[in-house]
């Protein structure tokens, strides 16, 4: 098994799935092939979804005994790029660790993915599992979109847990947080820089708005914070404006981002730019302010079945916030109860990307285990007051 999963993670490194949007790769489509060739040699019939200009998609389902209702997994077939160290396309083995870009985040989990659709291809499962790889999870998670709005809602029986294998360290995960991207802008007017009377400055009212920013960001971090989360925070990111020296500025913008808590919503988000705005409204200027992007925050009861189901098949593992954004989320927001739970590694994102094959073989023990035993025990209501 633990031989398999290795050159599985190897030959899904090699096979370049670049984000296309994001940093201008090729996108998923070869990856998406491959993945398919895989599932459908194991006798299942996978189906490539396209999801956007070069973002595919794929799903395949197992028919399950009709013993337990069905269960989602997911893992994203994009990864960021590869700019700053082609070499990360040459995957290489040291020892317990695969070392290429996405083995962490998450060529691993997806070897694992394709593995257990092997085996459950093999021994039929209590319920029906679905196994859904997902298009451009690092920019926009168009591909999750596309599950979401258009394949979600078509299933009957619809599911009733989703386990996102995001590398969690084999720990599981209920909470992560959301972001929103946001930015003020103010229109001055051009002058030359001697014309004071005719010259509206467009850059100076910002400071207030930063000021207005700051004072924000000390409120979260003195705010009560989140058991798993800790507090939600603030950044500036890009500030532009201005042409010349000698030259009133007509323009300038101030962009930001706002990582959110699950109890944090964007209403209370539209409230916070409202203060920014108003911060740097007052003058002969005018400022306009919006919310250009947001993802929510993710939460899910640990009382939910899918939780219950992995907490009974890893009892020694610990619930966990992670710190950065999943598709989790939108398959809560669509109402389905997602947990994450993946394997160990190091370096999602950097030059020295690598995953644990042995942690890589228990995450896949580890799903059979759910698949087949205490995803149908917990629905059995066999489960005694053991998983509490
Ligand atoms: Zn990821």
């Amino acid at each position: 098994m633990e031989e398999r999963l290795a050159g599985l993670v190897q030959d899904l490194v090699r096979t370049n799935s670049v984000n296309a949007t994001l940093a201008n790769g090729p996108g998923e489509e070869a990856v998406a092939r491959f993945v398919a060739a895989q599932l459908q040699a194991a006798g299942l019939s996978p189906e490539v979804q396209v999801a956007g200009d070069r973002q595919y998609n794929v799903v395949a389902s197992i028919r399950g005994r009709g013993e337990a209702p069905p269960l989602v997994l997911n893992a994203h077939l994009d990864t960021v790029g590869v700019e700053e160290s082609p070499a990360l396309l040459n995957p290489r083995r040291e020892g317990d660790r695969v070392y290429g870009r996405g083995a962490y985040d998450m060529k691993g989990s997806v070897a694992v993915m394709v593995l257990l659709g092997e085996m459950l291809a093999r021994r039929p499962p209590p319920g029906d599992v679905w196994l859904t790889f997902s298009a451009d999870e690092e920019d926009r998670s168009r591909g999750t979109e596309h599950l979401v709005r258009h394949w979600l809602p078509a299933l009957d029986p619809p599911p009733t847990g989703v386990i996102v294998l995001e590398p969690t360290e084999e720990q599981i995960g209920v909470a992560h947080k959301g972001f929103a991207w946001l930015e003020v802008e103010v229109h001055g007017r051009a002058a030359h820089g001697s014309r004071p009377d005719e010259g509206v400055d467009a850059i100076l009212p910002l400071g207030r708005a930063l000021q207005a920013l700051e004072r924000l960001g000390r409120e979260l971090e003195e705010s009560v914070a989140h058991p798993l989360l800790g507090h939600g925070s603030l950044h500036a990111s890009l500030i532009e404006g201005g042409t010349a020296w000698s030259v009133y500025p007509a323009w300038a913008r101030l962009r930001w981002e706002r990582r959110t808590l699950p109890d944090e919503d964007e209403a209370l988000v539209a409230r916070e730019l409202e203060r920014v705005v108003h911060a740097a409204a007052s003058g002969p200027w005018r400022v306009e302010g919006r919310i250009v992007f947001v993802r929510l925050p993710h939460q899910v009861s640990p009382e939910s079945p899918v939780v219950r189901a992995l907490r009974r098949a890893r009892p020694e593992a610990q619930q966990v916030g992670m710190a950065f954004w999943t598709d989790a989320a939108l398959f809560g927001e669509a109402g389905v109860p997602a947990v994450l739970f993946g394997p160990c590694g190091h370096g999602a994102h950097a030059a020295d990307e690598w995953v644990s094959v042995s942690s890589l073989t228990r995450t896949l023990k580890t799903l059979l285990d759910v698949v087949y035993t205490t995803w149908p025990e917990i629905w059995a209501g066999a489960e005694g007051g053991k998983s509490q």
